[in-house]
């Protein structure tokens, strides 16, 4: 039964069924007539497309609308719980995916563990064993129509394969067509930080916003660029790369061969590693381990939690970590000049810990045109913000914009 679902969400792709139910999605409940004036379609080809659409189930018909005269019109919305999708947070340590509806609402969650340096076949198994877990739950009262991936790494998102993962060491796994193979769905890859934006796009704070700049401060560093309201890949799917942007000559050594990447000042285990140093050379901390324990055994977690203790050290070290972001970000507004910077990861999960030295080092350095129109926030999207990331790639090849232009005209 997975076979015609494929077809008819690829019809989908045809423009003006995708202009009809992105009309009906943003402006729900809405009837046949004000579609047509909305999207300047002929009302006998907005029935058409609507009927096609109740057969389908993606929408529905609901309350009696007000009449101008004649009579009552019939309004229309989306049917948001009759299908559903399923979004993969691939990241470093675990495999996080969603089950959500139309909505990104989530019906069910799982994480699974990723195996220390997995070879591909390893980590495409725990894919699809944490894919296989919610297409369970799906059942066929809500059959899954798409599945949408976020990738660790550089990733090529029109083959859907992970060209390099440096953190977990794998080279051109074919994702999408390992998946594809397995579930018969379409799937969608992209990198993590690129879906972060994409959900930001959708369901957190980038909506009805033109140019913006989603960072991801976690176990490595990464932006996803969204300028004109679209995705800026870059000539070779590299843009926003800036964990690997210099921020000091004499830093340390970068998995990339480089030294002082901002990636190995300001991520979780830098900052860990920042505090192990301090404690060898006999800085006193509330961290300091245990006889049997190691240095090596503090994590990024356990700094934050020392520093939400009031423990001087750890709290030094995520100002320190927020200045140098302070600093490179300062250089990114001055080249692209975003209206906003959204910050997600578990570092920025610190909060105002590393918030307040970061804006404030952006207000000393960066041109006051160049931050005329800006604002730094956190992701309200939280833990998952990857993951309903992974859902919204697959809404964006389902519907047309996430939010039309007011004036939008069918050409
Ligand atoms: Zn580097």
């Amino acid at each position: 039964m997975t076979k015609p679902l494929i077809g008819s969400f690829q019809l989908m792709k045809s423009l003006n069924r995708s202009l009809v139910l992105t009309t009906i999605r943003n402006e729900g409940p809405i009837s046949r007539a004000d579609i047509a004036k909305r999207i300047a379609l002929t009302p006998p080809t907005v029935t058409n497309i609507v009927n096609e659409l109740l057969e389908e189930k993606f929408i529905m018909e609901s309350e009696v609308g007000a009449s101008s005269g004649g009579r009552k019109p019939i309004l229309l919305r989306l049917n948001s719980r009759s299908f559903s999708i399923i979004g993969v947070d691939v990241g470093v340590n675990a495999i996080k995916s969603i089950l959500t509806d139309l909505d990104a609402g989530v019906i069910r969650e799982n994480r699974r563990s990723m195996p220390p340096c997995p070879d591909a076949e390893t980590f495409l198994a725990e894919l699809k064993a944490s894919i296989d877990d919610l297409m369970g739950a799906a059942g066929s009262e809500r059959p899954v129509i798409g599945i949408g991936i976020g990738m660790h790494g550089l990733v090529d998102p029109r083959e859907g394969v992970s060209v390099f993962a440096p953190n977990l060491r794998l080279r051109n796994v074919p994702i999408r067509q390992s998946l594809e193979e397995a579930f018969g769905l379409p799937v969608y890859v992209e990198n993590d930080v690129v879906a972060m934006a994409l959900g930001e796009q959708w369901f957190g704070g980038g909506q009805e916003i033109d140019h913006f700049i989603c960072v991801n401060i976690g176990v490595g560093v990464g932006a996803g660029i969204i300028l004109n309201r679209q995705i800026f890949h870059g000539s070779s799917y590299s843009a926003g790369e800036i964990g690997h942007t210099t921020v000091d000559l004499n830093g340390p050594r970068c998995s990339c061969g480089n030294y002082g990447c901002l990636q190995t000042l300001v991520s979780g285990p830098a900052i860990a590693e920042t505090v192990q140093n301090e404690i060898a050379l006999g800085r006193r901390s509330k961290l300091q381990p245990s006889a049997a324990g190691s240095l090596q055994s503090i994590t990024g977690e356990h700094v934050y939690e020392a520093a939400m203790a009031g423990d001087e050290l750890a709290v030094e070290a995520f100002r320190k970590a927020g200045r140098l972001l302070g600093i490179s970000l300062t250089n990114m507004i001055h080249t692209i000049n975003p209206q906003k910077i959204i910050l997600g990861g578990g570092v920025a999960l610190a909060g105002p810990l590393l918030t307040e030295p970061l804006e404030e080092t952006v207000k000393e350095r960066a041109l006051e045109s160049s931050v005329l129109h800006l604002t730094i926030e956190t992701s309200t999207l939280g833990h998952r913000a990857t993951a309903i990331g992974a859902v919204t790639i697959v809404l964006s090849r389902l519907f047309a914009e996430p939010h039309l232009p007011k004036e939008q005209v069918a050409r």
